[in-house]
């Protein structure tokens, strides 16, 4: 690529870092001190020693370079074969994003929050719910006057407290949002779905396909005349969402009350976390009130000033580089639920693996139509429950059927098969499959149903048949 020569403008170089920043690389070789003071959020700290031979390991990218005037004619001899850097000159835009955070005080800090921290709609709804067992904070917002509101980060073991307070309340649920795939418990989305007739929303990349809304960067959703913006913030897993409304932003395991969210599973990366935070986050104005997905410490909410100052992990001031060191250092256990809340959680947080047919229940029995059986017969299991000359008989069978006759056989057989399997009892007109499936049922079978019509109607409907 020739960059070199690109007539690339400070705003095209802007507008690429801030929509693609893994598309670039940050160098700021100016002192130390200066860089601390402020520099462009995602930079990294180096010598202009080091300029080249961070261009020969950066690959594809581009390198952004910030250096000092006396420095850049050295620099530009020094690094005439390479085409992968370009000079960051005056940019007005890019200086107002230098972070000076860490040079305010903390009275600063306080003045400003007071100044305009309270500026929210007071028509907003706000509720902080906290469950103890996984330390998971769950969020209520809405709009008072539509009362239309949204759920964020629902957990299961609080499922009944927070439908008994939306009631209570009277909101109209509109969405339930997950800000990622969660790990350490299991979310009660789909549960809360089916109670209140909510959407269920999660980000695109998080390959949840019962959800209702895969959400992309930026988009917005509506709670009365206020709007809840989804923000992709990945790092922690690569599907974290975070999402801004009036004057908050919920911020999931992606930036915790002076920490972060680990980086060591579900396709985590420390890298793409810093990213997320510096050029996310810390974009939002200063006063915004950072609300978490989890505090171990007692803590209810922080800033992004807060956060930018104080963050030993992510605060201005610490590079990708002092964070991944960190983040590698860290040693976490292995989650305690991982692997009951992940399957869960690809599932809406529904437990068991949700149904393949499409029982309707007539008189106490789930029945399903043939042309149900036929479509999904591959995934479940068919079970015949007449007599071994019909099963050959004039109307034959379904492929891949197992002949198990009603009775003794039929009883035995249930005693000792898996009770959780989904399993279509077929006969000659749906009588005897039908006592199959209730006898079935009584025996703890969870998952059984009787198909309807049996085996005259499969060959009316001219479905195909091994004879
Ligand atoms: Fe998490």
């Amino acid at each position: 690529m020739e960059t070199k020569k690109m007539a690339l403008s400070c705003e095209q170089l802007y507008e690429i870092w801030s929509s693609e920043p893994e598309l670039l690389v940050v160098l700021d070789s100016r002192e130390k001190e200066l860089f601390n003071k402020g520099h462009i959020p995602g930079a990294t700290h180096i010598t202009t020693n080091e300029v080249k031979n961070t261009l020969l390991k950066i690959g594809e990218k581009l390198a952004v370079i910030i250096c000092n005037d006396n420095d850049k004619e050295k620099l530009l001899t020094e690094l005439s074969p390479f085409n992968n850097f370009m000079f960051l000159h005056e940019c007005k835009r890019w200086d107002i994003l230098q972070l000076p955070i860490v040079e305010k005080s903390i009275d600063d800090i306080n003045k400003n929050l007071i100044n305009k921290g309270h500026k929210m709609n007071s028509n907003s709804i706000f509720f902080q719910l906290f469950e103890p067992e996984s330390s998971t904070y769950t969020y209520i917002i809405g709009d008072s006057k539509t009362k239309e509101a949204a759920i964020i980060d629902p957990v299961m073991e609080t499922l009944d407290r927070d439908i008994k307070f939306i009631k209570e309340l009277d909101l109209k649920l509109l969405y339930v949002l997950d800000t990622h795939v969660h790990a350490d418990h299991i979310t009660a989305a789909g549960e809360m779905r089916k109670q209140t007739g909510a959407k269920t929303a999660v980000s695109l990349h998080s390959k949840v396909e019962c959800v209702d809304l895969l959400l992309e960067d930026g988009q917005e959703l509506k709670l009365g005349d206020k709007t809840i913006k989804a923000i992709t913030t990945p790092g922690h897993t690569n599907s974290c969402m975070s999402f801004y409304f009036e004057g908050k932003v919920f911020t999931g395991d992606t930036l915790l009350i002076r920490g972060s969210g680990r980086t060591d599973f579900q396709q985590g990366s420390s890298e793409n976390l810093y990213h997320s935070v510096h050029n996310k986050l810390y974009l939002l104005p200063d006063e915004t009130v950072v609300y978490p997905a989890h505090d171990y410490r007692g803590f209810t909410s922080s800033t992004i000033a807060l956060e930018k100052k104080f963050n030993p992990r992510l605060g201005v001031g610490k590079s990708i580089d002092d964070f991944t060191k960190i983040m590698n250092e860290l040693k976490l256990p292995y989650p305690k639920k991982i692997d009951v809340s992940l399957p869960a959680n690809l599932k809406c947080g529904f437990m068991k693996e949700s149904r393949v047919l499409h029982p309707q229940n007539v008189d106490g029995i789930p029945e399903v139509t043939n042309e149900d059986v036929y479509k999904n017969k591959t995934q479940i299991r068919l079970i015949d429950v007449r007599r071994p000359d019909e099963f050959n008989g004039e109307y034959g069978h379904i492929e891949g059927a197992e002949l198990v006759t009603l009775g003794e056989e039929l009883t035995n057989w249930l005693s000792k098969n898996d009770k959780n399997q989904e399993i279509a009892f077929i006969c000659r007109s749906g009588g005897r499959s039908g006592n199959a499936t209730l006898e079935s049922l009584k025996l703890g079978f969870t998952k059984t149903v009787n198909m309807t019509g049996g085996m005259i109607m499969w060959n009316e409907k001219k479905l195909p048949t091994i004879r």
